[in-house]
């Protein structure tokens, strides 16, 4: 699944937020192993890295497509976006839902 990194993840517009909820929602998502793409319009990809580095946040790459994608389109994979201008609550809601489902099969 793909996230979006500006005001998902991180404050671009520095308003003191910190997307706790953005970020639980992530971990929860790599125990379930996930593949998870940070998606970002930064040009500097080594300071993206550091901050999802320090801040803990899990990902598997920034803007490219998984090994197991194979495509030649510039178009990056995706099953599932989290972006705060593409309809974050209701995919927040729906991979909420997912692993609510898939934690009560364990039990
Ligand atoms: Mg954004």
């Amino acid at each position: 699944m793909l996230f979006d990194f500006d005001d998902t993840v991180f404050d671009f517009h520095k308003k003191n937020r910190t997307y706790k909820d953005i970020i639980s929602l992530l971990k929860a998502l790599k125990k379930i192993n996930c593949y998870l793409i940070c998606w970002t319009g930064q040009e500097n990809i080594d300071f993206v890295k550091q901050y999802l580095y320090e801040n803990e946040i899990p990902f598997d790459s920034v803007n490219e497509n998984p090994p197991f994608y194979q495509s030649n389109s510039r178009k990056i994979y995706a099953n599932a976006f989290l972006d705060d201008r593409a309809g974050l609550k209701q995919t927040y809601g729906e991979l909420a839902k997912l692993l609510l489902t898939i934690n009560m099969k364990n039990i």
